[in-house]
């Protein structure tokens, strides 16, 4: 008995689904050195331009002269510091939520609310298309675990008709690999017909999405009779890391007791929460950086389309170009980067089989003319596809 890995490796090399990590030697920005390579970048989540931001650097300078840099324990035990806990009630204030708890990473997020939540006897309705965390964290939680077709309140509302127990329905807010956005009202509303409750994970939407950057439940007016559960992660448009989960003071101390992904595990850094709680002061308060985003977004959308390409149904950050096959996208992505443009192909099983894409994220750190730039790159790469690989 052995591991074939090496014939397991070679099958994914001949299907072209191979990943490879592209090696980052500089901060997060619009210009990137990658593998000792100068490129213009279009695929971080860093939406609004703060994963480098001297501001919240600098709090994170300043939270570790306070507090040292390590967690040093689990919530529970000694590590819930008051950094942590400024930060959470920073963020239940945000969300207009009575509590936030904060999570190491939005992964633990969800595996934590799902799995407190929901267990066997109960029921765990998702979106076919939601984020692997989610669809993880519904299968680990040993409820009865079904997909409704995507964004469908129709196929949803068959499903709920079937649940048993509790029922939990889970959503992406904004998709993150289509850069569409949940029919958050239609959901909510077939949920609350049956009792069930929904949660919503705004990873994407959060910052970008909002008045005041309060993601898709701002976008759509909802508060915590419609989402009792609401989840959003850090490491986006917070451009630092981590993960809360807000509700109901119940939700929380539920979570508190229940949810092992937030029980056994160390606490983030508490200047990480100081450089969050930083960052969430500019994501609310600098606007200008909402609507930079929105005209780039509207830029790239005509641009792309006078190109004839393949966009999806998305107001947001997330601007796929759909390509469907695989080694297409992927070389499609190699003939950009070879212009000095980076733009990531995302392949099954990260999406769908036949719909590899590029996936193009906008951010308020790009300037209008780096998106020109882009869409001239697109224009390149695409006519010289269509002409064919006679110069191969
Ligand atoms: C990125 C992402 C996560 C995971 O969050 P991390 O903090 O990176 O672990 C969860 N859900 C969605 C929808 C995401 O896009």
């Amino acid at each position: 008995m052995s591991f074939d890995l090496a014939a397991r490796l070679a099958a994914r090399r001949a299907e072209h689904l191979y990943r490879q990590r592209p090696l980052l030697e500089s901060p997060q920005g619009p210009q990137v050195l990658v593998d000792g390579q100068p490129l213009l970048a279009f695929c971080n989540n860093d939406y609004l331009g703060l994963a480098n931001h001297p501001q919240v650097i600098e709090a994170w300078r300043a939270g570790a002269s306070r507090w040292g840099v390590g967690g040093g324990a689990s919530h529970l035990v000694i590590g819930h510091s008051a950094a942590h806990h400024a930060l959470e009630e920073a963020l239940a204030e945000f969300t207009g939520r009575p509590r936030a708890l904060l999570f190491t990473t939005g992964y633990m997020a969800n595996l934590g609310a799902v799995t407190a939540l929901v267990g066997q006897g109960d029921t765990v309705l998702e979106d076919r298309l939601n984020h692997a965390s989610l669809l993880d964290a519904g299968l680990l939680s040993g409820a009865r675990f079904n997909r409704y077709l995507h964004n469908d309140a129709a196929s949803l509302a068959k499903r709920l008709e079937k649940a048993c127990g509790n029922t939990l329905v889970v959503t992406d807010g904004v998709f993150s690999m289509d850069g569409d956005v949940a029919d958050l009202p239609a959901l909510a509303r077939e949920a609350q017909a049956k009792g069930a409750w929904l949660m919503v994970d705004d990873a994407h939407g959060f910052g970008p999405l909002g008045a005041n950057g309060g993601g898709l439940v701002e976008h759509f007016g909802l508060g915590l009779e419609e989402v009792p559960v609401l989840v959003g992660t850090l490491g986006k448009a917070f451009g630092t890391a981590g993960a809360f989960v807000a509700g109901s003071d119940d939700l929380i101390e539920s979570l508190i007791q229940f949810a092992r992904p937030y029980i056994y595990t160390t606490s983030q850094p508490p200047a990480q929460a100081c450089a969050t709680l930083k960052s969430l002061e500019l994501l609310r308060s600098e606007h200008w950086r909402r609507a930079h985003l929105a005209s780039l977004i509207g830029q790239f959308r005509r641009g792309a389309e006078q190109i004839g390409l393949e966009l999806m149904d998305s107001f947001t950050p997330i601007q796929p170009i759909m390509i469907g096959d695989s080694a297409r996208a992927v070389r499609l992505s190699q003939m950009l980067r070879s212009r000095g443009t980076l733009v990531t192909a995302i392949r099954p099983p990260t999406v769908p089989a036949g719909s590899a894409r590029l996936r193009v994220t906008l951010s308020a750190a790009h300037s209008e003319a780096q998106v020109q730039l882009l869409l001239n790159a697109l224009a390149e790469c695409f006519s010289e596809l269509q002409a064919g690989p006679s110069h191969a």
